[in-house]
């Protein structure tokens, strides 16, 4: 298992700043899995969990606890046929929550499986898509997960119906009860045409090319989307847009992302996306609500 003292987070999360965790844990196994979580225990450390960091920036100061990264945990298979009249016509993958979307996508498209072509781009692991119910261009993990596998901090396992996960825009249960692992998934597509579900793909890919500035570092759309408005337009609209601190910038290709355009640090990011919100907030009454998690000292995150 990898193992991190005094960990430097900006090298684990996309955004490339942040602070420092007291340890950072890579278990491979389900038991390493068990016995880190028992060890943060018996120590009465604070931890969390995190996938490919692609959603979270650690504040400056740092977290005094310990993350315990799932992305060692990686098998993905495409299960077989039930034989069940009800599953003609469709296909079922088991993946462990550190497997990458786009991992699972390509597997998808590998068995000619439709409808998972939303998240082929979406730079994240399963368990954090899973946990933030993750989507794009008008598909959501909602729209394919059929159960999800949890271990608790004492280590128990539990299977959920996709049903039980209360599962909304940009979020799931696991957002409320921080005491679960998400430590697998199993999805279910529709069988489709190979060459449609690659020019699906393709097209997805090309379109973030175009719209999102995907040199810089970031953690994608910085804000959730405010009911009846689009984040990035009301940035736009408030004249928001390449306002930088320190190395922190509102994107001048699409104001809905703050990106780290040079070396900024994650106190830059916070100030400015205090900034931004409370210029919205003045100008169109509509308050923004970050949807990257912000880790500070233990147990707490920003929403
Ligand atoms: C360039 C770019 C584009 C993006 N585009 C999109 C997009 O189109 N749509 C979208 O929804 N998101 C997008 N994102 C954001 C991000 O990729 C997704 O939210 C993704 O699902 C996060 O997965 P992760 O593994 O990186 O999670 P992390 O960032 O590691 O974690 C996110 C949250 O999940 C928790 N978590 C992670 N894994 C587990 C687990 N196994 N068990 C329990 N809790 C867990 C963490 O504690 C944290 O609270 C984008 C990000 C970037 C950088």
């Amino acid at each position: 298992m990898i193992r991190i003292e005094n960990c430097d987070m900006s090298e684990h999360t996309s955004f490339r700043c942040g602070g420092r965790a007291a340890i950072y844990l890579e278990p491979e196994t389900l038991e390493e899995l068990k016995e880190a979580v028992e060890a943060a225990n018996r120590e009465s450390r604070a931890f969390i969990f995190m996938g490919n960091g692609s959603n979270m920036l650690f504040a400056e100061e740092g977290y005094d606890g310990w993350v315990i990264s799932l992305r060692g945990l990686k098998d993905l298979v495409l299960m077989a046929d039930s034989g069940a009249e009800e599953d003609q016509g469709y296909g079922y993958i088991g993946a462990d929550a550190g497997c990458s979307l786009s991992a699972i996508a390509k597997l998808a498209l590998a068995n000619r499986l439709a409808g998972f072509e939303f998240a082929s781009g979406i730079p994240g692991s399963l368990g954090g898509a899973v946990l933030m119910n993750a989507g794009a261009y008008g598909g959501e993990m909602k729209d394919v997960l059929v159960s999800v596998r949890t271990m608790d901090i004492f280590g128990r396992i539990r299977d959920w119906k996709a049903e039980e996960l209360e599962l909304s825009y940009r979020h799931s249960c696991f957002m409320d009860d921080r005491t679960q692992i998400i430590i697998s998934a199993v999805i279910r597509l529709p069988r489709g045409d190979r060459a449609d579900i690659e020019a699906k793909m393709k097209d997805l890919a090309e379109r973030r090319r175009e719209k999102q500035p995907l040199q810089y570092p970031s953690a994608g759309s910085f804000f959730k989307r405010p009911e009846g408005h689009f984040a990035g337009k009301l940035i736009e609209d408030a004249g928001l847009k390449g306002l930088q601190i320190g190395g922190a910038q509102v994107s001048d290709l699409h104001a809905g992302f703050i990106i780290n355009k040079d070396r900024a640090t994650a106190t830059d990011v916070i100030e400015l996306m205090h900034v931004v919100q409370e210029t919205v907030l003045d100008r169109f009454g509509v308050r923004l609500e970050p949807e990257v998690q912000i880790i500070r000292l233990p147990e707490k995150e920003e929403n």
